[in-house]
């Protein structure tokens, strides 16, 4: 009996759409809904409520494996939980964007988040992985992989109209800036940079609406994995 987990992998930069579709696939699907996101954002959280310098590899090691990063799946979108406390709404802010992308690039923080992804995985059986490399690193036998992307302009858009609902003061342009400064750094960076898996689907999101997105994945999904297969 195969007993590794059912996973659809969502990739792809910020903007694009992942964790809306993700989530709206995940509970279509019955699956679970893991935002790879969140815990790099946590991580950055703790580093700098610690004092903790992102360049300094070892004590982000030590860090890292002091911490324990959960959701609370009885909330939608679920919480983030780091050491047992909800920082949700802290891990979301444009100074954690960016600390997040750089605690990201260092191996031992994405060896110590790589781990915890893939047990979280193995416990849940079924789940919706949404991130950067989930489909090229984390879980390269997933059974579905998508990747989505959008022109820079409609990710910098989607970017600032959501930091504007979360109450955010910010300039318009310096999103766009910073959004390019992020994703320049998560694709260039050495260990898992963000890229297309090689099977991966590309679904450019654009001019697409979430219901269009979703579908187009629950139908790839359904064409891959017939209800016997599980
Ligand atoms: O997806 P989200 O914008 O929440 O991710 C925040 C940052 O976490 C990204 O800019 C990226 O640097 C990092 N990340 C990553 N690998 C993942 C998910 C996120 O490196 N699987």
């Amino acid at each position: 009996m195969d007993t590794r987990p059912i996973i659809i992998a969502i990739d792809g930069p910020a903007g694009a759409g992942k964790s809306t579709v993700s989530r709206v696939v995940a509970k279509r699907l019955g699956y679970l809904y893991l935002d790879t996101g969140a815990m790099y954002r946590a991580v950055a959280l703790a580093a700098k409520t610690a004092g903790v310098d992102t360049k300094d590899h070892q004590a982000l090691a030590t860090l890292c494996n002091g911490l324990d990063i959960s959701f609370d799946n009885a909330t939608d979108p679920p919480a983030v939980l780091l050491n047992g406390q909800d920082v949700s709404a802290q891990i979301r802010t444009p100074e954690i964007d960016m600390l997040a992308s750089c605690v990201s690039a260092i191996k031992a923080v994405r060896e110590a988040m790589t781990g915890l992804q893939r047990k979280v995985a193995q416990e849940a059986r079924e789940v919706v992985a949404e991130g950067r490399d989930m489909g090229t690193v984390v879980f390269p036998n997933a059974r579905c992989k998508f990747f989505l992307t959008a022109s820079p302009e409609e990710r910098a858009r989607r970017r600032y109209e959501e930091l504007v609902q979360r109450g955010e003061t910010i300039d318009k342009n310096a999103v766009a800036k910073e959004m390019e400064k992020r994703d320049q750094q998560d694709s260039t960076r050495s260990i898992a940079p963000l890229k297309p898996a090689p099977d991966a689907v590309i679904i450019d999101t654009t001019h697409l609406s979430i219901e269009e997105v979703v579908n187009k994945i629950c139908e790839t999904v359904a064409s891959k994995i017939s209800h016997r297969q599980k």
